[in-house]
């Protein structure tokens, strides 16, 4: 039999969508669901029959507990619950469950008191400090911290609204922020502004016996501090960064819930990745996050299917992905509207905008749009989400473009990466690319000069962030003594193809053997690290091996092969015919 379990999703006016995901997981596993919300309508409610989800808001002690008197574990979707509350459910129903712990989130609600609690555990924090919602108060902040300031709400923050940006510290500027951060009523705090190169986040899943397993690191994109794009994996932007920053990155999301938060259930680790490759972290979510949506996609077992299994004790699922990449578009509400005025025979949501981009993800291989079913659109609200999945980086990114302006959108991530130790050899590489570029389009590769004798360390680096940055396939091009491919080979586990140059044939100096060095030295690779060697000179067929390699799991490049090789075909055919007409022998005079 099924267990009988009912869980607590207590739902802000403005939320909604993290209950709907994890009622959806529970449906599957027929476990029972009963919603706390404002109204019958919620998002959460929508897609799980109870006659038990209870109408009222998820600060309100009183339905908190008739909630709790009907179920046997109770969860959050959102940590800004009346914590008081939940202790109370402890006394009154002590069997009752309460996953993640209060105390927990009591901490994690209180961003400042968050911080402080972090910081007894050596966990890395950028600079902050308590403030006072006065002019004075901040002035002094800003002395401490320096500007730009981030002013921040202690509680009750979310999406950006508890943040403002302090750039200048006249009166006017202070009376702005003390004003947008709830005119003195609220508790504030101030961050030291923090540079980061990106943000980063971690999904990390504790269960009831402890064990803590973590999601794949994925860069996460804001716009107005509001989370607009997410990638998976994170992919290293340029070679200087450190090839084990995704490894890096769960290992410290994992320690500060491990050291930081008791309590069973998916933890969202935000963080900042400085330009020195440090890490620290900027806040922690005791719940399924926004940027973990791709999972349900991406990986072999979502986000919210783990913080069911955690909190029922149940066993945790792998957290792999199970698609070589993906992107996450949040679909923000444009107007404020509450009805459709879409003339299309199905309409999505209340916003024209949202209906725009969701006809689009459905007609996206690998796109899947999430509508959240919340009636009344506003603007900058979360109205949905586009997950789209693909085999890589590059074919995820040229997916996700209709979907988001091209300064969102970085250029594909190379799947191929050309390299030679000197541009001599680039006459001899050049073919390799050409055939890329004219037969396999939706291939996109790199062209660049590593060398593995006059500059060792940029070989290193190239060599470790490599398969980082996305690159599947390295064909390295190298003339005498080559040792191009194999030191390339020797530090990265993706697939090396070396191609022999005859160097004395581009440069006119070189090694003066006619490749047969090179040839030599790339082909008699130690026992244990394989460099597959084309002919001398031969980068054709090294880029043709390099789209077979990548053509595993991808049928429609051994298509575009075998089209190729069927135009090769087609041009023999054509010179037989022509040898036919015109006779072999007036032939041979071309
Ligand atoms: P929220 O709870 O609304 O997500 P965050 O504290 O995570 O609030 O801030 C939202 C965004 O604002 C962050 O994702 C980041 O882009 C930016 N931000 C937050 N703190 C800082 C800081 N100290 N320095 C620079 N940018 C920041
Ligand atoms: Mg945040």
């Amino acid at each position: 039999m099924a267990p009988k379990c009912y869980l607590f999703i207590s739902i802000m006016s403005s939320g909604g969508q993290l209950g709907r995901m994890l009622a959806a997981s529970a449906s599957l596993l027929n476990v029972q669901v009963n919603v706390l919300d404002v109204g019958a309508d919620a998002p959460a409610k929508q897609i799980i029959a109870s006659s038990s989800h209870i109408d009222g808001s998820f600060r309100d002690k009183e339905k908190i507990l008739e909630l709790a008197s009907k179920v046997d574990v109770l969860t959050v979707e959102i940590e800004h619950v009346d914590v008081d509350a939940l202790e109370a459910v402890r006394i009154a129903h002590p069997n009752v469950q309460i996953h993640p712990t209060p105390s927990t989130i009591r901490l994690i609600q209180d961003k400042f008191a968050q911080k402080q609690h972090l910081s007894l555990f050596a966990i890395p924090l950028g600079p902050f400090q308590a403030v006072e919602p006065t002019p004075d108060a901040i002035a002094q902040a800003v002395n401490d911290l320096g500007l730009p300031l981030m002013l921040k709400s202690r509680t009750m923050a979310y999406d950006g609204r508890g943040n403002y940006a302090l750039h200048a510290v006249d009166s006017q500027s202070i009376s702005s922020a003390i004003d947008f951060l709830g005119s003195g009523s609220r508790q504030l705090y101030a961050e030291k502004w923090v540079l980061f190169v990106k943000e980063l986040a971690v999904m990390v899943v504790r269960g009831i016996d402890g064990t803590v397993i973590s999601y794949p690191a994925v860069e996460t994109i804001h716009k107005d501090n509001i989370c607009h794009l997410v990638w998976a994996p994170i992919r290293l932007g340029g070679i200087n960064e450190d090839p084990e920053l995704p490894r890096k990155a769960e290992r410290v999301a994992r320690e500060a819930i491990e050291k930081g938060f008791e309590g069973a259930g998916v933890f969202g680790v935000e963080m900042f990745l400085l330009e020195d490759n440090s890490l620290l972290i900027n806040e922690i979510a005791p719940r399924p996050h926004n940027s973990g949506h791709y999972t349900i996609e991406a990986c072999e077992s979502s986000q919210y299917d783990n913080h069911l299994r955690a909190i029922l004790g149940l066993p945790l699922g792998s957290t792999r992905m199970k698609v070589g990449a993906a992107g996450m578009l949040n679909i923000l509400g444009s107007s404020n509207s509450s009805s459709s005025m879409s003339s299309s025979l199905v309409s999505f949501s209340p916003d024209l905008l949202i209906d725009k981009l969701t006809y689009l993800a459905l007609s996206t291989p690998g796109a899947s749009p999430h509508l959240y079913g919340k009636a009344q659109s506003r603007k900058g609200r979360k109205m949905g989400h586009i997950t789209v999945v693909g085999s890589s980086d590059a074919e995820v990114r040229q997916r996700m473009a209709p979907f988001s302006s091209p300064a969102r959108t970085l250029p594909p991530h190379p799947l191929i990466s050309i390299i030679m130790g000197s541009d001599s050899d680039l006459p001899t590489m050049l073919p390799a690319a050409q055939i890329l570029q004219k037969h396999f389009p939706s291939v996109p590769f790199e062209v660049t000069l590593v060398s593995a004798h006059r500059t060792p360390l940029r070989l290193m680096s190239f060599a470790k962030s490599a398969a980082g940055r996305g690159v599947k396939v390295i064909i390295a091009g190298a003339g005498g003594a080559a040792h191009l491919p194999g030191m390339v080979a020797s530090m990265t586990g993706l697939p090396v193809v070396g191609v022999p140059v005859d160097s004395k044939s581009v440069s006119g100096g070189g090694g003066g053997l006619g490749g047969v060095d090179a040839m030599w030295s790339i082909l008699q690779m130690p026992r244990g690290i394989p460099v597959a060697t084309v002919a001398i000179n031969n980068s054709t067929n090294a880029a043709l091996l390099a789209v077979r390699i990548i053509s595993v799991g991808q049928p429609h490049l051994i298509t575009q092969m075998e089209e190729y090789l069927n135009r090769l075909g087609d041009e023999v055919e054509r010179k037989i015919s022509v040898m036919g007409e015109t006779g072999w022998g007036e032939y041979g005079k071309k």
